[in-house]
């Protein structure tokens, strides 16, 4: 499938379903080692992107921009900016041909805004632990195809995200938990694996 606007309006869309469905899992994550606003803060914010109307942007890019714009404006907390930022630098990078390489080349270029954003690395607790792996696993498999390749960012989403249990966090407001912060898988590790599950769905 092209990487056009109708299969990213459904990437979204499936992001936001997963989303609305799992938004006391989300929020109970983060009940327990921050705020228990994740769910609450993401479903909202998905709300209001798949409120867009896909037909009045004139190409992929311009309505993930939007899509990013609309999650920086209508979340609040740490992760409305911080997947606004992975949006909009997807949204730059996007491919105009639908192949494996360009697809893994914006996604990287999203991973790198979201590190500049929130100054995490690989190991703090925090959403970077699910999507570096990602997209590390995307890239060993782009050879192979768009659909592979997100089959293995996905499978290495998760066990990035199941890794992030005995971590202590070094950022966001788990990290003001120290020590106690372990034991606990984290809310924005969880949410990232459904969005490239969501990739994975819709984009292959
Ligand atoms: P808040 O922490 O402001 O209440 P949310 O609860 O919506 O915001 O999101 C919390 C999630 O955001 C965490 O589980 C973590 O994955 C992610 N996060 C927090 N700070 C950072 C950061 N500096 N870099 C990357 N991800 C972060
Ligand atoms: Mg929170």
């Amino acid at each position: 499938m092209a990487l056009d606007l109708t299969a990213v309006n459904q990437w979204m869309s499936a992001f936001a379903a997963d989303v609305h469905e799992n938004a006391d899992l989300l929020t109970d994550l983060d009940r327990q080692i921050g705020d228990a606003d994740h769910g609450s803060n993401m479903d909202r914010g998905m709300a209001a992107v798949v409120a867009l109307d896909p037909g009045s942007f004139d190409s992929p890019a311009a309505y993930l921009k939007k899509a990013g714009m609309t999650l920086v404006s209508t979340v609040g907390g740490a992760s409305g900016p911080l997947y606004g930022t992975f949006l909009l630098r997807v949204a730059g990078g996007w491919p105009s041909d639908g192949d494996a390489a360009g697809l893994g080349s914006a996604l990287r270029a999203g991973l790198d805004g979201l590190l500049q954003r929130g100054r995490a690395a690989v190991g703090d607790k925090t959403m970077i632990d699910a999507l570096s792996p990602a997209l590390d696993a995307y890239d060993a498999h782009a050879g192979e195809g768009i659909g592979p390749a997100l089959t293995a960012a996905a499978e290495a989403c998760a066990a990035g995200r199941d890794a992030t249990i005995p971590l202590v966090a070094k950022k966001g407001r788990a990290s003001y938990l120290g020590e106690r912060s372990a034991g606990h898988q984290d809310p924005g590790a969880t949410s990232m694996t459904m969005l490239i599950e969501a990739a994975a769905r819709t984009l292959s």
